[in-house]
Parts: C-alpha cells; sequence; structure tokens
C-alpha cells in the first residue's frame, strides 16, 4: 500500500545530508566542546559553525544565538526569562488566544505567580489585529508574545507590524517562528522581534534540539543554572550532534527555500482543490496570509477521528484538531477561537505538505479521500444524512 505522509506540520524527516553531518559526532568527534584538548575544541569548532550557520538564516549576531532543546524549551525560556528578569518593571505580558501550548501553558503557569496575562482575540482567519496589540500596552507591561505562523490553520500573523508597535512603547516582542522558519523570512531585525524561537525538527533537522535568538542587550534570566555553557543563559553539555544537524537543516532550508515554497504551494493548492469540490466542506485560516504547506479544512457531519484512521488505514497520515485526538477532551483552542462551533470543529482536518510530498501522492488523496469522507458520512450520526 502506498503510504502519503502529511504531517509536516507535526514533524519532518531528517534531511540525508543532515543525518550525515550529525554521524561522525556521536562515536567519533565525541568530544565536549567545554573542554580544552583536541577532541573538545574539535566538537566546539562544530557547535559554532553551527551558531554562525543560524545567525546568518535569522540576520542575527552569533552571539544573540543560543542552543536549546527544541520550541518548547525556546518558549518557555524567552517568556520565563523575561518575566523573572523585568518584575520590577512590570508583570503584564499579552498574548493571543491561537499561540502553541508551549506559550500558552507558560502562560498560564506564570498568571499562577501573579503575573496579569492578556489574551488578545483573532479575527475568523485567526489574524491579530496590531491595534489591538496597542491599545492592550499599559505601562506594567513587559512582554508581548505572537507567534509567528499558526501551526493548526497556518495563519500568518503581521509581526513586523506588531514589532513597529513594542518598538515604539519599548516593550519586548517574542514570536514562535517554529512553524514559519523555512517557509518565510525570518529576518529578526524585519520582524523587529527582540526574542524568537525555532526548532529542527520542523525543517527537517534532529528532534530535540532548538534555538532561542536573543537580541543584544534583552534582560532575561536563564531557565536552568549550572556551568557556564551559552554564556550562562543555558548550561548543560551541548548536544553536539543535533545542533551540528540543526545547523546543516538551517543551512539547507535557506539555500532550498524558494524551491520548496514554490513546490509547497503547487501541492497544497492541489489538496485545497480537492476539498473545494466537496459538499459542506470549508477551508480555514487565511486564504492567502498562510503558510505554504497548509491545508486545514472542517468536513461537515464528520468526526476528524474518524476521518484520521480510516485515511490511516489507507496509507494516509494527516491531523485534526478535533476532540479526542488530542491528550485534551476539548476541541482545539485555536478552532474555538476563530468561531468555529464544538460541533463543526469536531471535522476538522489538517494536511500539511513538505518536501517528500509528490504529485502522485496527491492522485492517490485525491482519489481516496472523497471515497472516505463518503463513507463516513453515510454511518455518520451527526445531523442530516447528506451524500449527495
Ligand atoms: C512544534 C511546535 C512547538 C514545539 O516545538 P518542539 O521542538 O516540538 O518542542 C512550538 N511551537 C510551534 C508553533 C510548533 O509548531
Amino acid at each position: 500500500m502506498r503510504r502519503v505522509y502529511l504531517d509536516y506540520a507535526a514533524t519532518t524527516p531528517m534531511h540525508p545530508q543532515v543525518v550525515d553531518a550529525m554521524h561522525s559526532f556521536y562515536s567519533e568527534h565525541y568530544g565536549n566542546p567545554s573542554s580544552l584538548h583536541s577532541m573538545g575544541q574539535q566538537a566546539k569548532d562544530a557547535v559554532e559553525k553551527a551558531r554562525v550557520q543560524v545567525a546568518k538564516a535569522l540576520s542575527a549576531d552569533p552571539a544573540e544565538i543560543i542552543f536549546t532543546s527544541g520550541g518548547t524549551e525556546s518558549d518557555n525560556a524567552a517568556i520565563k526569562g523575561v518575566a523573572y528578569s523585568l518584575q520590577d518593571k512590570g508583570n503584564h505580558i499579552i498574548t493571543s488566544r491561537i499561540e502553541h501550548h508551549a506559550v500558552l501553558e507558560t502562560c498560564r503557569f506564570l498568571k499562577k505567580q501573579g503575573f496579569e496575562i492578556t489574551y488578545l482575540e483573532v479575527d475568523k482567519y485567526g489574524l491579530v489585529e496590531p491595534d489591538d496589540v496597542k491599545r492592550a500596552i499599559t505601562n506594567k507591561t513587559i512582554l508581548v508574545t505572537i507567534m509567528h505562523a499558526n501551526n493548526e490553520i497556518g495563519t500568518i500573523e503581521p509581526i513586523e507590524e506588531i514589532g513597529e508597535i513594542c518598538k515604539n512603547k519599548g516593550v519586548y516582542l517574542h514570536t514562535d517562528a517554529v512553524q514559519s522558519f523555512g517557509s518565510l523570512d525570518t529576518d529578526v531585525n524585519k520582524l523587529g522581534v527582540n526574542l524568537l524561537s525555532i526548532s529542527a525538527h520542523k525543517f527537517y533537522g534532529p528532534k530535540g534540539v532548538g534555538v532561542l535568538y536573543i537580541r543584544k542587550g534583552t534582560r532575561i534570566l536563564p531557565l536552568f543554572h549550572g556551568g557556564g555553557q551559552e554564556n550562562h543563559k543555558r548550561p548543560s553539555t551541548h548536544n553536539v550532534p543535533g545542533i551540528v544537524g540543526l545547523g546543516k537543516a538551517v543551512q539547507l532550508a535557506v539555500a532550498e527555500r524558494e524551491e520548496r515554497v514554490r513546490r509547497y504551494t503547487e501541492l497544497r493548492d492541489r489538496i485545497i482543490g480537492i476539498f473545494e469540490g466537496m459538499e459542506h466542506t470549508w477551508l480555514n485560516g487565511h486564504p492567502e496570509k498562510r503558510l505554504p504547506n497548509n491545508c486545514h479544512v472542517i468536513v461537515e457531519y464528520i468526526e476528524g477521528e474518524s476521518m484520521l484512521l480510516k485515511l490511516d488505514s489507507v496509507g494516509i497520515e494527516v491531523a485534526t484538531g478535533s476532540a479526542c485526538s488530542s491528550s485534551s477532551l476539548e476541541p482545539s483552542h485555536v478552532l474555538l477561537s476563530i468561531g468555529i462551533s464544538r460541533e463543526d470543529s469536531h471535522g476538522s482536518l489538517r494536511l500539511t505538505v513538505g518536501r517528500l510530498t509528490t504529485e502522485q501522492d496527491i492522485d492517490y488523496v485525491a482519489e481516496q479521500l472523497p471515497q472516505v469522507i463518503e463513507e463516513l458520512r453515510k454511518m455518520s450520526p451527526m445531523g442530516k444524512n447528506r451524500n449527495t
């Protein structure tokens, strides 16, 4: 059976060149970058090379890059780090309703510690209104954290405009660029951010390694305390193979970006086309301001999980924001925030394409999907029995 992986927003396969680059750092060049002997210095050189690769990709200085264990840590480090560091200045943080859990749960935790959190509403496309950010800023505001692009519906937020506002008000801006890196321009100066998170496994690098960009002069306390690695900002022995892999993945993402985006867009639009031909099905997120690889739809009267499982049984791997899919019993907070009813949100489906997706894959989806949906609608206990 054909297997078609359409869940690149969840994770990606490592690029073969990334695997090659990492290989020797496991058992051959296994030094600790903090050791002063040759084995150590060789590892240190590799880490510093990766740092330069990342800095270049973000138009940052290598000294502004710290390596972390992934997107979740970068988000935590940015938000808690600024919160604890600026407690003397204020206790107010602004975010949006549709952030990743790594941001929302961090804010929830800080709220219990006495911080005030403002959750900005989004419009039906999932867009944050920059004027709302401006209005929400008070003299107690220490941080605004708004994602660059949403991981479920793919909507791209107006970070440049928000950056301008934050700069004028003297408030730090953090953005979670985990989904956008590799597809969108993530020049930290154009975006106007003080802090930015990325994660290697979302762009063909290894799992468990990420980056937090921290603009020079930004006041931030570390999450961890220990040795002096990463300028005391993130102690712990470096994950050398992971960092080398991340560096390589960054380099490839920059070199191949135009080509990747062109291909993703083409394949993604073909998937959207499949759904456009179906009744009682609609696209979520912004029609244009969306990630080039993201298609997110609601298929009325069907359970997302049933679709997911049935598609999986014919080899097609997708995601859903329906309730029972995740570990929580709630439907996706993102879908509820853009005004989708609980009932409709159960029929949500996310298909995200990537480097290895082919035209034949999409042909196969075009062949299987309508059948799967028709069969499920026939059995659907939800609402009307439609199979026109
Ligand atoms: C995947 C993801 C994260 C978490 O990154 P990990 O490296 O898996 O911890 C954070 N934010 C967004 C938007 C993501 O898509």
